[in-house]
C-alpha cells in the first residue's frame, strides 16, 4: 500500500489511496497455509450447500476461517484453489475396512504393498477408516507413519485380532474358550493399544454376552458381527455399538426364526451342506415379517445400535460376473496379491457359484436394500463400510463411492447418505469435534467435487481434490501418484 501511494502523486489520487488503505486495514488479516476460494460448502450438520461460494483458510492441519471472497486480507504466500462454484465435502469414512484382512495372508503380501492400499483411500478422498481386523502392530505403524506424513494415509481406527470362538473362522484371530477366559483376553488387546473389540461370527452366545457386560463394565466399545448364536435385539440390548452386513437380521425376523435358530427345519429333498445352505436362506428370504423388522429397527435406533450394511460388498459379490467386466480397469492398482486373490477358484467369497446361488445373492440383495431404506426411516443410525481387503471388487476408496451410491438407489437421500460417510462416522468414534464436517478448528480433512453431490450423489467420484489434514492433492498430483502406484503394481 505504501508503494501504490508513493505512485499516485495528485490530491485525488492521494484520497483514493487514502481510502482504499483505511478500507484494507478495516479488513481482518488471517494467516494460512492453504486456501480454497469460492466453494459451495456441503453443509452435513445442517441441510445442504451454504448460502454463497465461500473461502476457507487452512493453517497447517486445521480449518482457519471460513469467509466470503474479498472480506479478509490474507498473506501472500498462501497456496491458493481457485474453486470457481465446486462443491466441498468433508473426508468420507470406510467404516468397515481390512487393509490387512487375514483372510489373503496366505497370499503372502508384502507391508510395501498394503501401504498403497491406505494411499488409495485418500485419493479417492476417503480420509478415515475403522480397521476392521488385521495385524494390530501394523495397524500401529501406519498410525505413526500417516501422523509423521512418511505415508499418505487415512485417520486409521482399528480392531486388531478378530475375537472368535475356540475354533476361529480365519487366520489371526483370538479364540475364548469361556466366559471365564474373557476379562484376561479383553485386558491384554486393551493393554496392546486396540480401539475396539472386533466380535466375530463363531463366538459361543454365552461368551459373547460376558465379553459384552465386561466391556459395558470399563466402558469400551465392542463392534462387529452379530454371533450366530445370538440375535441382533439381543446384541442391541447387551449393548454392542455397531452391527455389521446385516448378519443375523433375517433369522431374527423370519416366521420361522425358532426352527432356523436350532436348525430344525424341513429341509425336503435337500441333502448336501450345500443345498440345504441355499434352502436355509431361500427360506429366510420368503418368511421375514414386517412386523419383526419394524420391532427390531425401532429397537435399535432406541439402543442407538448403528449398523453398517456393506450393501455394496453383497452387491458386487452377487453380481462379480458382470460387475468385474466394468471394474477390470481398477485392477492395475491393486497389488498383485489382491488381483489373485479377487478370482473365482481363489476367493473364499467365491465359491460355488452356480446359477442357484447367484439367483439367491442377488435376491438377497434385493431384500438388503429394502432392509437398508426401513433401517433409514426407522432411524437407526448407519455408517458407509466396504468391507475393502478380501472381499472381491471393493475397492480401496472407490467401495466408499459404491456404497453412497446403494444408499440413494436404495432410497435414502443424497444428503443423509453423505452424513453416514461424514459426520456420523466421527459421532460414532467421538471425534466430532475434530473431524466430520466443514467448520473452524476442525481438522482440515475435505474433498473438493466438480458436481453437486445433492444431485447425484455420483459426483463423489469426479474429484478435483482431495486435502488430508491440510495437505492438498490435486487432480495433476493424484493422477501421478496413481501412476506411480500402477508402475510399482505392473507384473
Ligand atoms: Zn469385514
Amino acid at each position: 500500500m505504501v508503494s501504490q501511494m508513493i505512485k499516485l502523486s495528485n490530491t485525488y489520487g492521494l484520497v483514493l489511496a487514502l481510502a482504499i488503505s483505511i478500507g484494507c486495514s478495516s479488513k481482518k488479516e488471517i494467516t494460512g497455509s492453504l486456501r480454497i476460494t469460492g466453494v459451495n460448502i456441503i453443509d452435513v450438520v445442517g441441510d445442504g450447500v451454504s448460502k454463497s461460494p465461500m473461502d476457507i483458510i487452512i493453517e497447517d492441519q486445521r480449518i482457519k476461517a471460513i469467509e466470503e471472497s474479498g472480506s479478509y486480507a490474507v498473506n501472500d504466500n498462501i497456496e491458493t484453489f481457485e474453486a470457481n462454484g465446486k462443491y466441498v465435502i468433508p473426508g468420507l469414512w470406510d467404516m468397515h475396512a481390512h487393509p490387512d484382512d487375514p483372510e489373503i495372508w496366505r497370499m503372502n503380501p508384502k507391508d510395501e504393498e498394503k501401504d498403497r492400499l491406505l494411499t488409495l483411500l485418500v485419493l479417492h478422498g476417503v480420509t478415515g477408516i475403522r480397521d476392521m481386523a488385521g495385524d494390530l502392530q501394523l495397524a500401529k505403524r501406519w498410525k505413526r507413519m500417516v501422523l509423521s506424513g512418511e505415508l499418505i494415509g487415512p485417520e486409521i481406527f482399528a480392531a486388531g485380532p478378530l475375537i472368535d470362538g475356540p475354533d476361529p473362522m480365519w487366520d489371526g484371530s483370538v479364540g475364548i474358550n469361556g466366559p471365564s477366559n474373557v476379562r484376561q483376553v479383553v485386558d491384554s488387546l486393551i493393554s496392546e493399544g486396540v480401539d475396539f473389540l472386533k466380535v466375530y461370527s463363531l463366538l459361543p452366545g454365552d461368551i459373547y454376552l460376558e465379553l459384552q457386560r465386561y466391556a459395558n463394565e470399563i466402558d469400551f466399545p465392542v463392534a462387529g458381527h452379530v454371533p450366530y448364536d445370538i440375535r441382533p435385539s439381543e446384541a442391541a440390548q447387551a449393548g454392542i455399538k455397531s452391527q455389521e452386513h446385516f448378519l443375523e437380521i433375517l433369522k431374527e425376523v423370519s416366521t420361522e426364526s425358532d426352527a432356523l435358530r436350532v436348525d430344525e427345519i424341513d429341509y425336503g429333498n435337500a441333502k448336501s451342506r450345500f443345498e440345504k445352505y441355499l434352502f436355509r436362506n431361500q427360506l429366510m428370504l420368503d418368511t421375514y415379517s414386517e412386523d419383526k423388522i419394524k420391532m427390531l429397527f425401532e429397537l435399535m435406533a432406541k439402543n442407538n445400535t448403528w449398523h453398517t450394511p456393506t450393501i455394496s460388498m453383497w452387491h458386487k459379490n452377487a453380481w462379480f460376473e458382470s460387475e468385474i467386466k466394468e471394474d477390470t480397469a481398477l485392477y492395475r492398482y491393486l497389488p498383485p496379491y489382491m488381483r489373485r486373490y479377487w478370482q473365482i477358484g481363489e476367493n473364499d467369497h467365491l465359491q460355488n457359484r452356480d446359477e442357484n446361488l447367484l439367483k439367491l445373492k442377488q435376491d438377497q440383495v434385493e431384500v438388503y436394500s429394502k432392509l437398508l431404506f426401513k433401517m433409514y426411516l426407522a432411524g437407526v443410525p448407519l455408517l458407509t463400510g466396504t468391507d475393502m481387503g478380501a472381499n472381491p471388487l471393493c475397492f480401496p476408496g472407490i467401495g466408499v463411492h459404491n456404497e453412497l451410491e446403494m444408499f440413494v438407489k436404495a432410497g435414502i437421500p443424497e444428503i443423509d447418505a453423505l452424513k453416514a460417510a461424514t459426520i456420523n462416522p466421527s459421532i460414532f468414534l467421538e471425534i466430532d469435534n475434530e473431524f466430520g464436517s466443514i467448520e473452524n478448528g476442525k481438522i482440515a480433512d475435505m474433498v473438493i467435487l466438480n458436481q453437486n453431490p445433492l444431485d447425484d450423489i455420483n459426483a463423489v467420484r469426479d474429484i478435483a481434490s482431495v486435502i488430508k489434514r491440510g495437505e492438498m492433492y490435486d487432480k495433476g498430483s493424484i493422477r501421478e501418484i496413481l501412476k506411480s502406484i500402477e508402475q510399482e503394481f505392473k507384473q
